[in-house]
């Protein structure tokens, strides 16, 4: 596991320089959706195209998926106001 010179959540004023059970959201220019992984796991050398938020437990990545899908419903209402 990678050493944390502390680490703030991107959702509350939570931070850590033990993120035990800390997520990660993961977002991908090339996908229409968003990933979590545990933290411990997440892979050192993801590609810098990825937005990454950490979040300090479940509570925190539910809001952070709520304000996903809000992103998302306005964007999908962006493309049919353009598609039309
Ligand atoms: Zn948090």
């Amino acid at each position: 596991m990678a050493e944390y010179n502390g680490i703030k959540c991107d959702q509350c004023p939570a931070h850590t320089s033990e993120p035990v059970d800390w997520l990660v959201a993961i977002e991908r220019p090339d996908l229409d959706g968003v990933m979590y992984e545990s933290l411990e796991s997440l892979s050192d050398d993801l590609p810098e195209s990825f937005t990454l938020r950490h979040l300090c437990g479940d509570a925190c990545a539910r809001i952070d998926f709520n304000l996903w899908l809000d992103r998302h419903k306005q964007l999908n209402l962006q493309r049919k106001g353009e598609a039309a």
